[in-house]
């Protein structure tokens, strides 16, 4: 059986880890311009974050709940 709850905080996580890799894609070609590399990297490290918070709140929820579902 698939928990909506789960298959809705994967999604999310999902779409955050896009971005995430996005960013830092976006940081590696930025490397030569040093004040444009200090805001994208900025924002990369801001989406990591994100990205760490929404995949434990997906770990949170299945232990919680009991649900599991393969990544
Ligand atoms: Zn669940």
């Amino acid at each position: 059986m698939e928990c909506a709850t789960a298959q809705l905080l994967l999604v999310n996580y999902s779409v955050v880890a896009m971005e995430y890799f996005g960013a830092a894609d976006d940081l590696a070609n930025l490397v030569g311009s040093h004040s444009k590399f200090k805001v994208a990297q900025q924002h990369a490290q801001q989406l990591h974050a994100k990205c760490r918070e929404a995949l434990s709140a997906l770990e949170e929820h299945r232990l919680q709940h009991g649900c599991n579902m393969a990544i």
